[in-house]
């Protein structure tokens, strides 16, 4: 029997909610989320993780949409020190990974510079949940040697002009980009531009691991934003996510939901 700390009052715990399934989150996220006193979850958190949180959890969403927040991040400052001081334990539930594109750096250095106890709990980052609905490899021994998790987004305000991605592509890589942004077409354009081959494999998955999920499968150049299902996706490009066949992936067993363009 493996024997896991309830959460404890005080402290502050910034935890990865995984990819939204329950049964995929870590022992320890799965066990302070039925014991915290307040939890601060983001948009992207399922309603079946939070299901799991006790039924006297004080729930707070801290979500931010498409730039727009409805709450700003010294609001979410504010929030944890308001109920860790109170001798409340907090979860800052974070959808996938807590320090991956999660702006965790702001968190940290807050929780630091008031003195609150905290710990991170890692989770699986949507990356990881993909590739394993896709069955597909993120790294290969003959074809990616390197992975790459990239945003093809910047902070709002923090750079005049944002560049939807800037940079060299390495040979044999697998390129994860999140927050895509939704013009799908200039950003194949610009990772052309950088030197990617147009027929490198791609795959933009839609709300992956949910009933609505939604699965394009095509090539840099053919990317289409007319058939890229909504918000969030992300896009898996690289010569690990094209079959040995030039078939292209095969997904996992299709779901009734499940739509398919390619
Ligand atoms: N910390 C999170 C990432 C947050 S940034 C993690 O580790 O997964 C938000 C971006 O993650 C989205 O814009 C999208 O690119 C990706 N993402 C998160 N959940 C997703 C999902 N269920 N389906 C597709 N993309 C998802």
């Amino acid at each position: 029997m493996i024997s896991i700390p309830d959460a404890e009052p005080g402290y502050v715990y910034l935890v990865g909610a995984g990819p939204g399934d329950p049964a995929l989150l870590t022992l320890r996220a799965a066990h302070l989320i039925k014991t915290a006193d307040v939890i601060l979850p983001d948009d992207l958190v399922s309603d079946e993780v939070l299901g799991i949180a006790s039924p006297t959890a004080i729930v707070i969403p801290v979500g931010k949409r498409c730039g727009q927040p409805r709450i700003t991040q010294a609001g979410i400052h504010d929030l944890m020190l308001e109920h860790a001081s109170a001798g409340n334990s907090v979860i800052r539930l974070k959808s996938g990974d807590p320090l991956v594109f999660g702006r965790a750096a702001e968190e940290i250095s807050f929780l630091r510079e008031h003195s609150l106890p905290f710990e991170i709990v890692p989770g699986i980052t949507a990356a990881f949940a993909v590739a394993a609905t896709l069955q597909t490899p993120l790294t290969d021994r003959t074809r990616a040697s390197k992975l790459i998790l990239a945003t093809a987004h910047h902070a709002a305000g923090k750079l005049s002009l944002t560049p939807r991605w800037s940079g060299a592509f390495p040979d044999e890589a697998t390129l994860v980009i999140y927050m895509p942004g939704r013009d799908f077409e200039a950003l194949a354009r610009d990772l052309i531009a950088s030197g990617i081959a147009p027929t490198t494999s791609c795959v933009a998955v839609s709300r992956a691991s949910t009933p609505e999920e939604h699965i394009h499968i095509t090539t840099l150049a053919e990317l289409s934003s007319t058939n890229v299902g909504p918000a969030p996706v992300i896009l898996l490009i690289g010569p690990s996510t094209q079959r040995p066949d030039h078939s292209g992936i095969a997904p996992r067993v299709p779901e009734p939901q499940q739509h398919r363009s390619s």
